[in-house]
């Protein structure tokens, strides 16, 4: 019998799953009684925090029986003078995912629509679903987004479309003339939501400059993180950079107290270190080429990536390549919930960790080799 406690709830939330977070170390070590694992599942900052994030943190801990400054002054100030843009145009969340609710809860309800990608950010279809709005859920094209038949699929009550760029968990990106020609195709009450959690790691020629199209496109709204590049993802911070009046709206629908003291002392230190930052996408490239060489050489198909993160293809199911890969001590992340059954994804590690992996891989492929 269905608990009345199912039936009990909005009838949108009776219908959604719950968001399935990378398996956490510490279980794999439970279930598996495994004692060493690698985590190459949540596309993290692989090298541990900063040393000035740490001090920072130690300074900032003396205070935290005071609540934070819940409009946090001083990051702001330092991301308004970093990107160009007033303060008034930015809003922090406890990670970019809470910037993805926040516009969620301001702009949709049971009578509106969103849009986003076949295999775009799990985030966007539960912001959506969660809001009652119909999710409009536009094919793929070689898996990333096919940004022309996004703006045609806008409908009358459409106020969202979700781009990831790049893609979580394809790292497939889009490229700047497609996005300039979806901003002059839309409606300007369509709110293009352009998360870039993935953008400090890219170096090409024809990335968009969110920020830049912000200045000219008010109905842009443009997501980052601390969670990836920074190495803050156990802070939860994040944040928007939108037309000021959208700031207010996402505002009137925030938390007062949403980022931490923590949070925000942590953020204001890692912009400061240029250096940590630098030598995290340094060795996140010197990674991709390693598991991109390493896929090849095991004769595996893999999707380009822009991201810090790879999605290959399993020669066999994909959950049955997870199991074993946890069983040789590795944690990556299935992506049948995407319904990409015959992938995984692997977020690039430090250098042993990528081999590790690897060589778990060629552990796995030798029989398949041999029964051939
Ligand atoms: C990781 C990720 C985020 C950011 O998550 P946080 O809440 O900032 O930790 C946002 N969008 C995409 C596509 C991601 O993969």
């Amino acid at each position: 019998m269905t608990s009345p406690f199912i039936t009990l709830a909005r009838p949108a939330i009776q219908s959604m799953q719950a968001y399935q977070v990378g398996k956490p170390i510490e279980e794999a070590r439970r279930e598996l009684g495994i004692a060493h694992f690698i985590k190459l599942a949540s596309n993290e900052n692989p090298r541990g925090p900063s040393p000035a994030v740490l001090a920072a943190l130690a300074t900032a801990s003396q205070d935290i029986n005071r609540y934070p400054d819940g409009n946090g002054f001083y990051l702001k100030q330092i991301l308004a003078e970093r990107h160009g843009v007033d303060a008034s145009a930015i809003t922090l969340g406890a990670g970019s995912n809470d910037i993805l609710e926040l516009i969620a809860s301001a702009y949709l309800d049971g009578d509106t629509s969103a849009i986003y990608s076949q295999y775009g950010f799990l985030v966007y279809a539960l912001a959506t679903a969660r809001s009652g709005a119909e999710s409009i859920v536009v094919d793929a094209c070689n898996f990333g987004h096919d940004l022309s038949a996004m703006a045609g699929a806008v409908k009358n009550n459409t106020r969202v479309i979700y781009i990831a760029n790049p893609n979580n968990p394809t790292g497939t990106y889009t490229h700047h003339n497609d996005l300039v020609a979806l901003l002059d195709a839309v409606p300007a009450s369509v709110l293009v939501v352009l998360d870039e959690a993935y953008c400090e790691y890219i170096n090409k020629a024809d990335y968009p400059d969110g920020i830049a199209l912000q200045k000219r496109y008010a109905n842009l709204i443009i997501t980052r993180t601390f969670s990836k590049a920074y190495g803050l993802g156990g802070l939860r911070v994040g944040y928007s950079i939108t037309d000021p009046i959208i700031a207010d709206m996402l505002n009137r629908v925030r938390q007062p107290f949403n980022v931490t003291s923590l949070s925000l002392a942590a953020a204001q230190a890692a912009l400061d270190d240029n250096a940590y930052l630098a030598e995290s996408v340094a060795l996140n490239d010197a990674g991709m080429q390693q598991l991109e060489a390493g896929f090849s050489a095991l004769g595996l198909n893999y999707i380009e990536s822009a991201a810090n993160f790879i999605t290959f293809e399993t020669p066999n199911l994909a959950s049955e390549m997870n199991q074993q890969l946890l069983q040789l001590g590795v944690i990556v992340r299935p992506v049948a919930n995407y319904g990409l059954n015959n992938h995984l994804r692997v977020s690039i590690g430090l250098e042993d960790e990528n081999a590790q992996f690897l060589q778990a891989l060629t552990q796995i492929l030798e029989p398949l080799k041999s029964d051939k």
